[in-house]
């Protein structure tokens, strides 16, 4: 399959340095009206250790200054949900974080009543949460009970999973829960586009966020061939992200959204478009 469709291909590499080559100044005198934003970013963090260094409003005039209209928020408590949605023009669409606060970073998915535990902090919240996640988890540990009980539970109550993980780990995910809807943080652990199109294709539940991956997507600032063709295929699969692990990461923001902008920019308008924002918006509507 993988070969076929490269050969049926072949001209694309030839396609996209040519495309670079004529663009490139275009893009550069159009890049401040190119209809990139606004943006949508499907992978935050927001943690008691970093709202301490960067409050509310700066998160605010943080997304507000990069164009972030909808963001995926991950955090661990509701009241940081709700400090961000009190200060945020941005429509924030709330992930709960439960792997530190329930467990260990690695080890959550060995906590035993996991499901009770998450089932009592859905129900008790006031902040309406859409998602768990991000969910660190290896091939090895794919079998615990707990981690099968929660996609359980997001099957029942509607809700994504943000896998952060080996390839096995979503096969195992959907032989357990066809219907489960997965979002693969950082196109999983091996990005490679061959690999990343071939899951594509066997969970057409899952869509997948790029985050961390730009130094793979974008080398040398030209798109890789690889990825432009795999972005062509399946645009309605993909969603940009920032992941602000870090403090270090919302305190440089507009650089790496820039670096995310900078492959955007090379892909047709109408694909840059959806991955750029209109994916999120369709597959997280407002409620
Ligand atoms: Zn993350």
């Amino acid at each position: 399959m993988e070969s076929t469709t490269a050969q049926r291909r072949f001209p694309h590499v030839l396609a996209v340095a040519a495309a670079a080559l004529l663009l490139g100044p275009l893009l550069l005198i159009c890049s401040p009206s190119h209809a990139i934003e606004p943006l949508f970013d499907a992978h935050l963090h927001y943690r008691d250790t970093q709202a301490e260094r960067f409050p509310p409003d700066a998160v605010a005039r943080t997304l507000d200054e990069n164009h972030i209209e909808a963001a995926i928020m991950m955090a661990p408590r509701a009241s940081l949900i709700e400090s961000l949605e009190s200060s945020s023009q941005a429509r924030i669409i709330p992930f709960l974080e439960i792997a530190q606060r329930l467990g260990r970073k690695m080890d959550w998915m060995y906590v035993e009543d996991l499901r009770e535990q998450v089932e009592a902090i859905l129900d008790r919240d006031a902040v309406a949460w859409r998602g768990i996640g991000e969910l660190h988890i290896q091939a090895d540990d794919r079998f615990a009970p707990s981690f099968e009980d929660l996609l359980e539970l997001a099957v029942e109550r509607n809700l994504w999973i943000v896998i952060h993980g080996d390839p096995a780990v979503i096969d195992h995910a959907y032989a357990l829960q066809p219907e489960v809807r997965i979002l693969w943080a950082h196109a999983g652990s091996y990005a490679y586009p061959s690999l990343v199109r071939d899951y594509l294709i066997r969970h057409p539940n899952m869509v997948i966020d790029v985050s961390m991956r730009n130094p793979r997507i974008n080398p040398g600032g030209i798109i890789d061939a690889d990825w432009f063709e795999l972005f062509l295929d399946y645009p309605d699969r993909f969603l940009i992200g920032n992941d602000t692990f870090s403090l270090a990461r919302w305190e440089h923001f507009t650089v790496l959204k820039d670096g995310t902008r900078d492959w955007l920019m090379q892909l047709p308008d109408n694909v840059a478009r959806m991955i750029a924002w209109e994916n999120g918006q369709r597959l997280f509507p407002a409620p």
